[in-house]
Parts: structure tokens; sequence; C-alpha cells
């Protein structure tokens, strides 16, 4: 990306999708409104941790600055010192950055208090903001409905001269919280409520994470957004749809000061079904102590995305597939993961694990000897090599892959019958052992030492290959089963009385601690992702030690969900 503060737009990046938003810079930079300057900003509140519906603003943002050849500023929009900390500012960069973005510049609101403040005197000083005593409810009160007129406050004519002096005793701490607030004039009848008489400051005195006590009064967040805009030389300030009705009023501030005007765009939010993306809501499960976290793998959060093993990639890609409109709709949560599945199978390597495991023992092959099985790392990345992989006596096979009596379709492993082993042997089922309840608690099986490698000699044919892990080498491990975090498609149906909070997917982590795992799985950093074969895509999780591994399951290998739905259709 450029550093140089005079690059025009160049030539497009053909990669990336184009949506409206191109069309409307494209016009701009044609009339040289900017001077062909493309400048976004991802714009967050320091109050929580990003959501996915964050990836899809800054892969935007970003985006579009790397198409013009242009910046795009990170920005908090720290305004609320009361809901604000150091640790979500952190944890944003880390996402941001995690995402495979860096920002041109670094800015926080509050930079600009100074600024701001100045602003807000020269309004006063033009008449058009003054000092309101009444108390916020009362203010609300008056307001009015969007059928009925607001009504004048008695403060609404409080000379200049009163309400600047006024202004500047809330500064200097003189009053206490809720004694006055700094309204602007505009129109107490206007149809967007928005403009009637907004408030722009309220007295709090309280510690700013990063302002600590210099100051005692702060400027709302409307107040304060589009001047952060302005004082960056933004060119296109790019919010979600709820914003669309507050432009008016992020225009009237710039316009009546005669500031640098960006141009603001609006575009609908992502909503994902079976998920929330509110911060309010995600931090309330943080809070009931409902997940590990911010960053527990179930939460939509970048920071838990990250831990169950999305792949950043695979969310850029994700964001471009479902492209910007100006449309509030709901994306099929399926729509996320066949893109990190896509993503995956290009790039996780292959092993063999047994999530339930069944005893095989192979009654002919040698007591004590070890056989080297050659096994492919990747099939869709050669460069990925091969590895080694440990055959003895005794293994184990998913219990789902044998069934004593099966029904016709069922092709894998079943008395008599012959399967191959991956990378393996062909074995044939001789005898079920079962325990005293009548549970099968092992099979023994004969292995045909010709047909090493997956292929017999004579030409025979069997309908299906297992994976398996050799018993002596297995390492042991938890394994976390995760899925759908709502048992409701889409959250926002949930009616306002309801607990929303019982709508959870009680099974959305569901834990294994039978699993096992070939041996090459034992000595993985957390975040290392690989497909368990004919399983799924798995991650080691920050909490898996030597001593007790722990993997999550990032995505299942196939979009069962889908396929059931069709199937009920
Ligand atoms: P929440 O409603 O979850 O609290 P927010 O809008 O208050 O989110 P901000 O920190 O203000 O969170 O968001 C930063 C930027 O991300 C804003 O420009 C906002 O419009 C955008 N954004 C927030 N949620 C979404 C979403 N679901 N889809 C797309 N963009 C979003
Ligand atoms: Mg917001």
């Amino acid at each position: 990306m450029s550093t140089d503060d005079t690059s025009a737009a160049s030539t497009p990046a053909p990669a990336t999708p184009r949506n409206f938003i191109h069309d409307i810079i494209d016009e701009h930079n044609q009339s040289g409104r900017f001077e062909g300057r493309v400048h976004t900003r991802f714009p967050p509140e320091p109050n929580g941790y990003l959501h996915i519906g964050h990836a899809k603003s800054i892969c935007l943002n970003f985006g579009l600055a790397k198409y013009y050849n242009g910046k795009c500023n990170l920005r908090f929009d720290d305004t609320n010192p009361a809901k604000e900390d150091q640790e979500y500012v952190d944890s944003i960069m880390d996402d941001v950055r995690w995402l495979g973005f860096e920002w041109d510049a670094l800015y926080y609101a509050s930079d600009f208090f100074e600024q701001i403040y100045q602003y807000a005197e020269q309004l006063i000083e033009k008449g058009l903001a003054y000092i309101e005593s009444s108390p916020v409810e009362k203010i609300r009160e008056m307001r009015g409905t969007l059928t009925q007129p607001g009504q004048h406050s008695p403060d609404r004519e409080r000379p200049t001269a009163e309400s600047l002096d006024l202004f500047r005793r809330m500064r200097a701490g003189e009053f206490p919280d809720g004694k006055y607030v700094l309204r602007a004039k505009i129109d107490m009848a206007h149809p967007n409520m928005n403009m009637r008489d907004p408030l722009l400051y309220r007295i709090r005195h309280a510690e700013h994470h990063r302002t600590g006590d210099t100051w005692c009064i702060y400027p709302l967040y409307d107040f304060t957004h589009g001047y952060c805009d302005s004082l960056e030389r933004i060119t296109h300030s790019i919010c979600t749809l709820e914003f669309e009705n507050h432009r008016p009023l992020y225009d009237w501030f710039i316009d009546v000061l005669d500031l640098y005007h960006p141009q603001q765009i609006e575009f609908a939010r992502l909503n994902l079904t079976y998920t929330v993306m509110s911060k309010r809501k995600l931090l309330e499960l943080v809070e009931a102590g409902i997940v590990r976290g911010w960053d527990d793998p179930r939460m939509p959060t970048i920071a838990g995305i990250h831990r169950r093993g999305y792949t950043p990639a695979g969310m850029r890609a994700f964001c471009e597939d479902i492209g910007v409109t100006r449309f509030n709709g709901l994306t099929n949560l399926a729509v996320l993961e066949n893109a990190i599945r896509s993503d995956l199978n290009k790039v996780a390597p292959r092993y063999m694990a047994v999530l339930n495991p069944l005893k095989v023992v192979l009654t002919n092959y040698p007591e004590g000897q070890v056989d080297e099985l050659d096994a492919v790392n990747n099939p869709e990345d050669a460069s990925q090599g091969t590895r080694k992989v440990p055959f003895s006596k005794v293994l184990y096979i998913e219990q789902d892959d044998f069934m004593e009596d099966p029904p016709k379709k069922f092709f894998r492993l079943a008395p008599g019958r012959e399967v191959r082993l991956r990378w393996g042997y062909f074995i044939t089922c001789q005898e079920v052992v079962k325990d005293a309840d009548g549970k099968i608690v092992e099979l023994r099986c004969t292995y045909d030492p010709e047909t090493r490698g997956g292929n017999a000699p004579d030409g025979r044919k069997v309908k299906s290959t297992i994976h398996w892990v050799s018993a002596d080498h297995a390492k042991s491990a938890e394994v976390r089963l995760y899925d759908k975090l709502f048992t409701i498609e889409n959250v926002a149906d949930i009616p306002e009385d309801e607990d929303w909070k019982t709508y959870l997917n009680p099974e959305s982590e569901v834990i294994n601690t039978i699993a096992k795992l070939e041996p090459a799985l034992g000595d993985h950093p957390a975040g290392f992702t690989c497909q368990f074969e004919r399983l799924g895509y798995f991650c080691v999780d920050k909490d898996s030690t030597p001593a007790q591994l722990v993997f999550n399951r990032t995505v299942t290998l196939k979009d069962e969900w889908t396929k059931l739905q069709k199937k009920a259709d």
C-alpha cells in the first residue's frame, strides 16, 4: 500500500470484486472531488471484541484502499469512557492484523477532543448551540415523536454569552454529572428526529482509558464521528445503513463550520443465521460465564473464530463472496463454513484420528512388529510431502465404521467383509467380541500382507477405505466438537419478552475425551490446523499441553446440515 500522501487513484487491482461503492468512488475520481484520493477508515468503539460483521467492514474499508492504491486508517471512536478499555483496543489491533491488514495511520477520537471542544464553542458563538439544564428524561419527552413535533426548551433562547460561560465551567469541572448538557440548535419540528436539537456534550466525571481525568465533559458519538472523519481527511466514510438518517446531522455539523467534507456511504450490515452480532449480547455471554471468554471458539468474535481455526484467507474470501449491498439480509452460516472449508482444503495437512475408538486386533499380524507406512500429507498440495504412520497388531477404528448387521448401502466393515485401511492394508473382519452387556468391544480381523499400500496384486476390489490409528502409538486427546451457537435460525425472531439465552444450543460444544490420534499430531503449537481424514478440520487449542492435547473442531468436512435441509424439502 502506498504511503505517499499525494498518491492519486491508480489502476485497480482486478482480483477484488467490485460493488456499488466502487461506482461512487469512480464518479468522484472522474469529477475530481477528492483530487483522486481514496482514504477510508475502520472506526470501532473499543467497548468489546470485534465480530464477523466487523470483519466485513474491515475487508471493505481496507480492500477499497488497496484497490485504489489509497489509504485506510484505524480509528478508535472512544467517546464513552465508562465502557471502553485498553484490553479492547489491543484485541481490535490484533484482529485487524490477523485478518491481514495494516492501517496507514492510527487515531483515537480522543486525540481530537480539544479540537472538537473548540468546534463546540464556535457553534455556541454562532448561536447554533446552547446549554440545556433539563434532565435527560425531560429532553427526551420534549423531543416529540415521528408524527408530533418536539417542544422548544425554555433554555433554547439562553444568551450566547451565558451558554459559553456555562460550557467553560462545565469543562472546568464546576458541575456534577447530569447538571447540564450542550445541545445543537437546529429544528425541533424536523421530520428527522436526529435533527431535533441533538445533545453534543455531557458531563461525565469518569476516567478515560487514554485521556485519564483531563476531561469531565465528553462529546457524544454523533457529534464526534463526522469531525474525526473530516480532521483525518477521510474521503469516503463508510458505515452501516442504520446511520443513513444520521447523515444530515453529520453534514450539518461540518457545513455550519465550513470544514472539509468527506462523503458518507452506507451499506447493509452482515447478519448470519444461528448467530448474534451484537457486542452487548456477546458481552452478556462472557459475563454470565456461558462461554470460555471472548475468544471461545463458539463466539462469532474474530478472536473466537481465530481460536476455532478459521483462516484469515477463508474469512477474506467469505467477505468477498457475500458482497456489499444496501439491502439488509441474513447470510446462511453455511456460506461462511464453505469459505473456511475450501481454504482449509487447500492448505491443511491430513492426519488420521479416531474420535470413537473400536479396538481391532489383527490376528495374523506378528506380535511386536511395527510397519512404517507412507502417507501423503495433502493431496491438494504436493509440496507438503509425505510422512510415516506406524502400523501394528492392535489398531483403533471408528465405531461408526463397523456394523454387525449392515443395511444394504453400508459398505464399511462388517462380519466377513474386507475393507481397505487408509495408507495400509486390506483387512477382513473374522470375529466380533462383545462384553457381558452385549456391547461390541473388539473386532478380530486378518490382514492381507500382499495389499500393503492399498492395492491387491490380484486386482480384487473393496468398497470402502476407513481411517485408523495404531493403539500402541496413539496419542490421547480431548476434542471439542463445536456446532451452531443458537438453535434458532434468525436470532432477531426471538420475541422481546423472552430471554434470548434460552435459544442457545446446549450442544454447541460437545467434549470428547476418548479420541485417539496418530502420533504425528502430538507436538504442534496452538493454532495448528489440519484435517482429520473423513472427520473434518481441527486445530490445536490454546489449552493444549504435551500432557493433555486439546483439539477444536473448526468445521466438519461436508455441509451435513444443508444436505439434511435439502432432503427435508
Ligand atoms: P455492535 O452493534 O455489535 O455493538 P457497533 O456498530 O456498535 O457494533 P462499532 O465498533 O461502532 O460497533 O463498529 C465499527 C464499524 O464496524 C462500524 O463502521 C460499523 O458500521 C461496522 N459494523 C458493525 N457491525 C457490523 C456488521 N454486522 N456488519 C458490517 N459492519 C458492521
Ligand atoms: Mg457503533
